[in-house]
């Protein structure tokens, strides 16, 4: 039988009892490990980071904490490889394994240098000048960013174990609040590996960063109003977590990032041969492709002038036939599997819903050809995209296929595409592929209210854009309705979310004196 994997909690590697549950190798099938935190005491982890990690990280200026922030981030950038070959069992290709290992060291190291030039070589953040609240000006207010005496529990999806970590350690370490992980159990392994790595560098002072590897039972019911939950995953569970009375009735913090039906807009300016159609569709592709389609931006919905329906399909149908499906790391493949086959279950289950509404223009739910793999055992499906015409029908704007599988579908004009943007109820990410200035203006406008993020895509930002399907840790990155209504990410405005603001009132002289 495979081995518990350890948690770090309280000081100390534990392991879970009992027999916990068991994980998969996303390609071979065989068992990984087994994850429990059976016996692992959920109170003793909050007070270890209330009492001991709170107080550790209080003590350092923000100048520090980015330091220790960049000697962690190093470390898991220094030993990639390591954590390249377990993302391998997961099902992730190295271009998979870059976004989530290299992204994820690339997120802290940005955060890291945001923290070191922007936050002040103090402790305490003083937001506005003197704010003048009466006549003679002897009596006024302006604002302090403190950190709360709290805990932030960060609850990750599977996707993406290590990027879903730092982005999210990165802003509260810097805010001098402890962490407590708590990995999505399929990819629980990696995370912990890459926290393992941060760990042993010595430079994440004690009880900054614990780790629970499987459930977290009682843990919320320590938490309150100084503590912070940042959740990513799917809806149904942001809904629970968000009725627990630690958030209902204590306030504690809450954010959560959920499932998007984000779409991309095809331009009508971008007949077959303009730049622009190429990169709508080699977008697409690759959105529909990396991480076998399990991203949280990735395109599920294709929107494209009705008159471009044919030619879109088929550039877009040659691309996808000419992605070899198999094991990482084997001669070919450039998609691998997805993290399991329950997963992969369930996939094709919604992509089966989907195709009721359209024709397939690409793929077969039933049965796929792999390189270097026994597709019987592995968790693998072939991309697949299906055509709706009646772009009205609801299920391509409510059913999510949490792997690579999009619909694409026409618009009739500027209004229409904005229409059917809306209907996703909230994207984290759309975009807009187009070089036609007032379309492009007019869709952002229209389309904004329902986006965390928008990317216009052209010839001119081509070369050096960063893709639909990428947050940067510079922007926000969240959406709302479907999306979770959260904000993760966007530079200082992550760490300041952390903070509590309080409005101090005094005299000039007082409020000069706060820094
Ligand atoms: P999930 O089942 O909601 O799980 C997400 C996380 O919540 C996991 O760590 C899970 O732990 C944990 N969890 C489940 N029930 C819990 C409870 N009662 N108390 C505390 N924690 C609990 O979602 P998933 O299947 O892992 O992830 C896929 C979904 O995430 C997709 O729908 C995708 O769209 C979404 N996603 C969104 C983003 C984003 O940034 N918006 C990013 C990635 C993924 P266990 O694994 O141990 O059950």
């Amino acid at each position: 039988m495979s081995e518990i994997l350890e948690s770090y909690v309280a000081g100390t590697w534990t392991k879970g009892a009992g027999t916990g549950r068991e994980v998969l190798d996303a390609v071979t099938g065989e068992p990984v490990t087994r994850v429990s935190s059976e016996g692992i005491d959920m109170g003793e982890v909050v007070r270890h980071a209330r009492e001991v990690g709170g107080p550790a990280l209080r003590a350092l200026t923000f100048p520090e904490r980015a330091a220790a922030l960049k000697a962690a981030a190093g470390a898991v950038q220094e030993r990639k490889d390591e954590l390249y070959a377990l993302s391998a069992r997961a099902g992730a290709t190295a271009r998979d394994s870059g976004v989530d290992i290299d992204g994820g060291a690339g997120t802290a190291f940005v955060y890291s240098s945001l923290g070191r030039k922007g936050l002040p070589d103090g402790k305490v953040v003083v937001e506005d000048d003197f704010i003048q609240l009466g006549k003679e000006g002897v009596f006024g207010g302006r604002h302090v960013l403190t950190t709360p005496h709290g805990v932030a529990l960060q609850i990750n999806a599977f996707n993406f174990p290590v990027w879903g970590m730092m982005e999210k350690l990165a802003p509260a370490l810097l805010a001098g609040v402890p962490t407590i992980v708590k990995p999505a159990t399929p990819t629980a392994y990696i995370a912990v590996a890459a926290a393992r790595i941060m760990l042993e560098t010595g430079a994440l002072p004690e009880g900054s960063l614990q780790v629970v590897a499987g459930s977290i039972p009682g843990l919320l019911d320590q938490l309150g109003g100084q503590d912070h939950i940042g959740f990513t995953g799917s809806a149904d569970t942001a809904a629970t977590l968000r009725g627990h009375e630690a958030v209902t009735r204590r306030s504690a913090h809450f954010n959560a990032e959920a499932d998007s039906l984000n779409a991309s807009v095809l331009g009508p300016d971008a007949a077959p041969g303009e730049p622009e159609f190429d990169l709508f569709v080699k977008g697409l592709v690759t959105e529909m492709t990396t991480k076998a389609g399990q991203k949280c931006t990735a395109i599920r919905r294709a929107l494209v002038p009705q008159d471009r329906m044919d030619d879109v399909a088929q550039a877009v149908e040659a691309k996808l036939a000419g992605i070899g499906i198999g094991a990482p790391g084997a001669d070919g493949v450039r998609m691998g599997a997805l993290v399991g086959t329950e997963q992969r279950d369930d996939v094709r289950a919604a992509a089966a819903r989907i195709a009721a509404a359209g024709t397939v223009v690409h793929g077969d739910l039933e049965k796929v050809e792999v390189i270097g793999a026994d597709a019987d055992k592995g968790a693998f499906m072939s991309p697949y995209l299906v055509r709706v015409d009646d772009a009205d029908r609801g299920e391509p704007h409510s059913v999510e296929a949490f792997g690579p599988v999009s619909t694409l579908m026409p618009y009739r004009d500027a209004d229409h595409a904005v229409d059917l943007l809306a209907r996703g109820e909230g994207s984290l990410a759309g975009s807009v592929v187009s070089n036609d200035r007032d379309f492009v203006t007019g869709v952002v406008a229209g389309a904004a209210p329902y986006h965390g993020r928008i990317l216009v895509l052209d010839r001119e930002s081509a070369p050096e854009s960063t893709g639909h399907g990428i947050p940067m840790p510079q922007l926000v990155h969240g959406g709302p309705g479907r999306a979770g209504g959260g904000q993760e990410e966007g530079g200082l405005r992550a760490v300041h979310a952390h903070l509590q603001r309080t409005a101090v009132q005094g005299s000039p002289a007082v409020l000069d004196s706060l820094g």
